[in-house]
């Protein structure tokens, strides 16, 4: 059996597939597991990067089936059951597609080149370490207001989970921690816009939790723009539709998401996000040696999409450990059914918003220490959760964060060249 993807669908599957009687290659582009949902965290440095990266050897230690191979999968051939991975092909009896998502920049010029995405460890530290230069540089053109403006204007494109955490733990890096830093500079100037195409934030939730979060971010003084769309984007602007130019150095792409799939060499079809199409057993269509899950797949429950969370993911790797167990035995398998324990999105200290079992809305210092305590609970190495929370801790008791240094060998691209 091959499994594509270390992430929470893949090595839940791997786990749960510990005493079949089949040996399971995992294979991933990246040697540790990230634990996606505090990504924002190394990006604002709250948090070591190591602190969400599990190693993938570590997990599979004591699975005796199970193997481990650092690759990038480029094609999958389901008609002949072979992968090819770093241009070696290989062969399989059954195979598990967990690839995940990502960023997907909608045909927005500049924005592949010019914004920052959030979706692996490296777009966080890299945002990192772009957002602590512009600090360093501000402090070098004191006398340039428009240089000055620029590098201390951040703006972040899209309204959605991740779009509210990374402008609210922005905000308070400025306010609580780097007015500390750079005593020398006027960050009253400083500015964290968040542009949301549509009339709300985190559209999946209840109204009222909707404007709690607005209202939240705005008295933290985040700037909340909406009904606008991004145009274009360049190393010093933002174009909006209706032609407003915001200048800045820094655009944090959160927008748009769609399935991370290796190219296949037969017809598989997709749906909406390029999410591979599959039944109620999680298995291909025309496939049913092939299954897909997690954010790669497009789920149904109760007639409607599932949205692409965690929890999600998790299950689906269960069901499908179950299901190629039930396969290998010569039974049947059985109908993914998702028992939906709810959402949650942070916002800013002392405020979340959640819906718990997804039905019961809670918002406020409830909602942000029940964020805290779950994502603790399923963060992976008893020592990293020992570490996340003193780092917490000292956010929250002293206003400090973790992490501030800028690391000069990460490796400048377009987006990293301060002007
Ligand atoms: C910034 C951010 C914040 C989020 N916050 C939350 C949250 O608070 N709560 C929540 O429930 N959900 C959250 N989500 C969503 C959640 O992270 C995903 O739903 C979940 O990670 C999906 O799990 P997965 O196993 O399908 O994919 P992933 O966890 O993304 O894992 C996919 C794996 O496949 C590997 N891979 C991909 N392509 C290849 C290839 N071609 N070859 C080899 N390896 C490959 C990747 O390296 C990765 O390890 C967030 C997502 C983002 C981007």
């Amino acid at each position: 059996m091959v499994i594509v993807g270390a992430g929470f669908a893949g090595l839940r599957a791997v786990k749960r597939l510990s005493d079949a009687d089949a040996e399971v290659l995992l294979i991933d582009r990246y040697n540790y597991h990230t634990f996606i949902p505090m990504l924002y965290q190394v990006a604002t440095g709250f948090i070591e990067p190591e602190l969400i990266a599990y190693p993938i050897r570590k997990a599979l230690r004591n699975i005796f089936n199970a193997d481990f191979l650092m690759a990038e999968v480029e094609q999958i051939n389901p008609d002949n059951k072979t992968i090819t991975a770093d241009g070696r092909t290989m062969t399989y009896d059954y195979l598990v597609l967990s690839s995940g998502s990502q960023a997907n920049f909608l045909g927005v010029s500049g924005a592949p080149q010019f914004t920052f995405p959030l979706r692996t460890l490296d777009n966080a530290i890299v945002l990192r370490n772009h957002i602590l230069s512009c600090f360093e540089q501000a402090v070098k053109n004191l006398e340039n207001s428009s240089l000055q403006e620029q590098l201390l204007t951040f703006v972040i494109v899209g309204g959605g989970p991740t779009g509210v955490e990374m402008a609210g733990a922005l905000q308070e890096l400025i306010y609580d921690c780097l007015v500390k830093d750079y005593p020398q500079l006027d960050l009253e100037r400083a500015k964290v816009i968040l542009l949301q195409s549509g009339s709300d934030l985190l559209a999946s939730y209840p109204k009222h939790l909707q404007k709690y979060t607005v209202r939240t971010l705005r008295d933290r003084g985040v700037k909340v723009h909406f009904n606008n769309r991004v145009k274009e984007t360049s190393s010093t602007e933002v174009v909006l539709e209706d032609e407003t130019r915001i200048t800045t150095a820094t655009i944090i792409w959160t927008a748009g998401v769609e399935a991370s799939l290796p190219k296949p060499q037969a017809e598989v079809s997709t749906a909406s996000k390029n999410k591979v199409e599959v039944q109620d057993t999680l298995q291909l269509p025309k496939y049913p040696h092939v299954y897909a899950v997690g954010d790669v797949a497009y789920v149904e429950q109760d007639g409607k999409p599932l949205v692409g969370i965690a929890p999600e993911a998790l299950q689906q790797g269960g069901m499908v450990a179950e299901n190629l167990q039930r396969q290998l035995k010569g039974k049947s398998p059985k109908a993914f059914n998702y028992f939906n324990k709810g959402r949650a999105a942070i916002i800013a200290r002392n405020a979340g918003v959640i819906l718990l079992l997804g039905k019961i809305p809670l918002g406020g210092f409830l909602g942000w220490l029940m964020w805290l305590g779950i994502h603790l609970y399923y963060l992976p190495g008893l020592s990293n959760r020992f570490k996340v929370l003193g780092a917490w801790l000292k956010d929250y008791l002293r206003r400090d964060r973790s992490v501030r240094q800028v690391y000069t060998m990460i490796s400048a691209d377009s987006r990293t060249q301060l002007k």
